[in-house]
């Protein structure tokens, strides 16, 4: 079943369109991989999913209509969006960006959270009190999807998490998001440049072309079409 469908949205900033009606959908507990070259409007989608841009059409997430809804609202339905450049405060410590998290469902950072968290990124508890600008790009990345998991959310919007990370990296976040949405059962629609490794760990991939969904697959049925690698996805 789809936890989150988009409905012929549209969507840019000031006179121009950068979204011209993109269909898409995610199951339930799925990942689902948004691919394409740079300025194809992978960001601009993840924004109109979070109402951070202006869109039109129709944006449906667990069955409610979240077209008109206000971005905080949008966040406390359960979606959470980790931005491109990954949105940590840099000035404030790794224990104070978890508080933000917490923050946005109206609560302390909760035990149980701040548990599950260091499950996930073991480094946190003896760095709780490093300011955030200081950690790697990497550890950054962490943090970032570590904020967003203390808002217990049902669905996480990654945005290029793998961006200006070494390889090694960028493999150990993709395999932790792998275990958030197994363990945790949290959905996921993760926007990637890297397509080979968004397609390894997704089920499902969406390709955007200049503001429009030009293929659409299992990831498996996507990495085996030679073609398409290497019209769009540049491998
Ligand atoms: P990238 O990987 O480079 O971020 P993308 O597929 O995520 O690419 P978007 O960031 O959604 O693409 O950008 C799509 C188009 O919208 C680009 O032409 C970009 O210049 C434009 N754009 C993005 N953000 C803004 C903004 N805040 N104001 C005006 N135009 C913008």
């Amino acid at each position: 079943m789809a936890l989150l469908e988009l409905n012929d949205v549209v969507a840019g900033y000031g006179p121009t369109t950068v979204l011209h009606g993109v269909s898409l959908s995610v199951d339930e507990g799925g990942i689902v991989a948004l691919l394409g070259a740079n300025g194809a409007g992978k960001t601009t989608t993840l924004r109109a999913i979070s109402s951070t841009v202006r869109r039109t059409g129709r944006v449906v997430f667990d069955g409610h209509d979240i077209s008109s809804h206000a971005p905080e609202n949008v966040a406390r339905l359960g979606i959470a969006h980790v931005p491109e450049g990954r949105g940590t405060l840099g000035q404030l410590t790794v224990w104070e960006n978890l508080q933000m998290g917490a923050y946005i469902r109206r609560g302390g950072v909760a035990k149980a959270d701040y548990d599950r968290v260091c499950e996930y990124f073991a480094w946190i508890p003896e760095r709780r009190r490093q300011v955030a600008a200081t950690l790697s790009g990497g550890e950054q990345q962490m943090l970032a999807i570590a904020r967003a998991l203390m808002m217990r959310p049902r669905m996480l919007l990654l945005d290029e998490p793998s961006l200006g990370l070494a390889p090694l990296i960028v493999q150990e976040i993709f395999k932790i998001v792998r275990a958030i949405n197994e363990q945790d059962k949290v959905t996921v629609l993760v926007v990637e440049q890297n397509a080979s490794i968004a397609l390894q760990a997704s089920a499902h991939a969406y390709v955007l072309e200049v503001g429009r969904v030009v293929v659409s697959g299992t990831s498996v049925e996507l990495q085996k079409d030679e073609a398409v690698r290497r019209s769009y996805l540049g491998y």
